[in-house]
């Protein structure tokens, strides 16, 4: 999965970098049977002006709740690690988005995916879009969402 740590809008406007360890984690994560349950975390990083640096990808708390197709995230543990990691690094590592994985190779977000996602972009108190990762089984899905749903899909730069 190391070929998918950079990303990039198509105007490449804005450029998303996926650290190594956070590949890692999803590499951990991937779907592979179809009993296999869905994780997910959220993701923190870095702001670069336009950019963003991802370097840490939560893991599925034990009070997440995993099924095969639906992951029903319990936010109060990861947002306890967000404000840690802001706390710690002196307010430049924060809360930039989620991910979850999907029993599917080339994941697609569900309406379900959508509506959280909006859900969670107008919660952000940064005025910040959503990043939203689905890793699937043969490579990522990684776009921004904002609070009026509007999205934007990026793309693996190679
Ligand atoms: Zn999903």
């Amino acid at each position: 999965m190391l070929s998918l740590s950079d990303w990039g809008t198509t105007d490449r406007r804005t450029l998303v970098h996926l650290e190594r360890c956070v590949l890692e984690v999803f590499a951990r994560h991937v779907q592979l049977i179809g009993s296999s349950r869905e994780s997910g975390g959220i993701l923190l990083g870095r702001v670069r002006g336009s950019n963003l640096e991802i370097i840490e990808a939560t893991v599925p708390s034990r009070f997440d709740e995993r099924f095969p197709f639906l992951f029903i995230r319990k936010a109060r543990q990861h947002r306890q690690i967000a404000d840690e990691r802001w706390r710690c690094s002196g307010g430049t590592v924060r809360y930039l988005g989620e991910w979850h994985t999907h029993p599917e190779e080339l994941p697609q977000p569900s309406s379900v995916d959508l509506v959280e996602w909006r859900t969670l972009s107008a919660k952000r108190n940064d005025g910040r879009p959503l990043l939203a990762v689905i890793v699937g089984r043969a490579g990522l899905h990684v776009e921004f969402i904002n609070d009026a749903g509007q999205r934007l899909v990026l793309e693996s730069i190679r």
